[in-house]
């Protein structure tokens, strides 16, 4: 049994973790962050790159379960749930279309925008803190269309959006190929989100929030954590380096937190994957000025460092299963139906990544254990890189006992059940992974 002699422990590099880290070890904590693979190994290296500030509305809607047939049977659509892992995901769906109620859609969209409302501040505090605003732009995105009655849809999506603040305006095609000249001239128009940014570099922003939480003493340890149990001074993690001990865990292991919640609180979140590809165009660098999504084919195209990125697409098959690239590869033609000249997709690269996603649309964001020697960060579904820097200073309250700057109730754990912890041995908790 080793001795960690941290304040924290954070279970995870991801994007959220790596904010947490960031954040706690700045503020004079010392973090001891354990990661199994390498920082952003997970969804946080390969997403689209934008802060979405704008996509308040849950995951959720009556135009999701009109598609399920189309779901099960299309494997190249754009949102597929693969028919082996039906048994396991029916519960989640049911907890989905729950939340389509009207009470919950409510909490959930309140809930989404108040963290994305103070998310670009959040990234903007968090990177101007270390001079490195760099990594971010703020200059807005585009949902374009192809169809007339998409226009409809969109102006209906705009009366929406409006009673949460988001800058929106619509602009016609002359004016979209103004701002974009390299797009096609068969796009109608789109909505304008001015008020939202992009990354240029996903997995740099994760290495460099890890690389100066080194710099100020954060110790970054290899390590895949398998279980653990609490103590009466803290918290026990097992580990494949051994079993370590530490005063507080964060657990913020995106897609794989459920286990290691369940033992630590008793709690079985609903937490299941919603996977998503990307397709990465190295040549094509400077084809766009800013993102661009398609509202009919539902993916978007992301000028970052490296290459477009052209990325979206959900599929509901669980952790373990293989990747499809296909699923990535596809993305090739939509993105070329999009552009008025031919893309150029030589050495073009195909990535999976697991997005961690809860049916209520909401992360967990949450302190817990009898001696609050527990805190949950995990669960950001679509919006973990544009939420990571607001849930890192929501973390940090929570660990200072400080009162929250927005109100923690609708992501707490108790949403899903009451946390009892237990002490339990490492084995029962692997078989509790269901
Ligand atoms: C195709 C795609 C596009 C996306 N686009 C966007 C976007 O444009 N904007 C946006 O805001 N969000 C986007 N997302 C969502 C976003 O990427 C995720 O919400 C976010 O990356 C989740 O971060 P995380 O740190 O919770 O999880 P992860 O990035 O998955 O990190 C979890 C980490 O924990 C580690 N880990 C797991 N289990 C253990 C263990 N037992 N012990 C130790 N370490 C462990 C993993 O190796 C991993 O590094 C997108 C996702 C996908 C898939």
């Amino acid at each position: 049994m080793r001795n960690l002699n941290s304040d924290i422990a954070i279970v995870g590099g991801g994007v959220i973790g790596a904010s947490c880290a960031f954040a706690l070890q700045q503020s004079g904590l010392s973090v001891h962050l354990l990661e199994r693979e390498a920082p952003g190994s997970g969804a946080s290296s390969g997403n689209a790159g934008h802060l979405a500030s704008e996509q308040v509305l849950p995951l959720a809607s009556s135009d999701m379960l009109l598609q399920l047939p189309r779901m099960i049977a299309d494997p190249l659509g754009p949102l597929r749930i693969d028919w082996r892992y039906l048994p396991q995901i029916t519960p989640w769906m049911l907890r989905l279309v729950a939340n389509m109620l009207p009470a919950a859609y409510k909490r959930s969209t309140d809930a989404l925008s108040a963290l994305n409302s103070a998310s670009l501040g959040a990234w903007s505090d968090l990177l101007g803190s270390i001079e490195r605003t760099d990594l971010i732009k703020v200059e807005g995105s585009f949902l374009a269309y192809e169809k007339q009655q998409t226009q409809a849809a969109l102006l209906a999506l705009m009366d929406k959006l409006s009673p949460h603040q988001i800058p929106v305006t619509h602009i016609n095609a002359k004016q979209l190929l103004e701002r974009a000249p390299e797009l096609s001239p068969n796009l109608l128009g789109a909505l304008e989100f001015s008020a939202t940014g992009h990354v240029t570099n996903p997995l740099k922003l994760v290495e460099v929030l890890i690389g100066s939480a080194q710099q100020r003493g954060m110790v970054y340890e290899q390590a895949d954590i398998i279980g653990g149990q609490l103590t009466d001074e803290g918290v026990e993690l097992h580990s494949s380096n051994g079993s370590l001990r530490c005063r507080h865990v964060l657990i913020a292991n995106g897609a794989y937190a459920k286990p290691l919640v369940k033992a630590l609180t008793g709690v079985k979140v609903p937490l299941d994957t919603e996977r998503g590809y990307h397709l990465m165009l190295p040549h094509e660098e400077q084809a766009l000025p800013f993102p661009v999504t398609s509202a009919e084919r539902r993916f978007i195209m992301t000028p970052l460092e490296g290459g477009l990125r052209l990325a979206g697409t959900v599929e509901f098959a669980g952790l373990e299963k293989e990747a499809d690239m296909r699923r990535a590869h596809m993305l090739e033609q939509h993105a070329q139906a999009l552009f008025g000249r031919p893309l150029d997709c030589r050495d073009a690269t195909p990535w999976m990544g697991r997005r961690p996603s809860l049916p209520d649309s909401l992360p967990v964001i949450d302190r817990t254990g009898p001696k609050g020697q527990v805190l949950l960060a995990f669960g950001h579904q679509h919006l973990g890189l544009t939420q990571a820097a607001i849930t890192a200073q929501l973390i940090l309250q929570l660990y200072r006992h400080e009162t929250a700057s927005i109100d923690l109730k609708p992501y707490q754990l108790a949403r899903f059940g009451s946390s009892a912890p237990l002490h339990l041995p490492t084995e029962s908790i692997l078989s509790n992974q269901g």
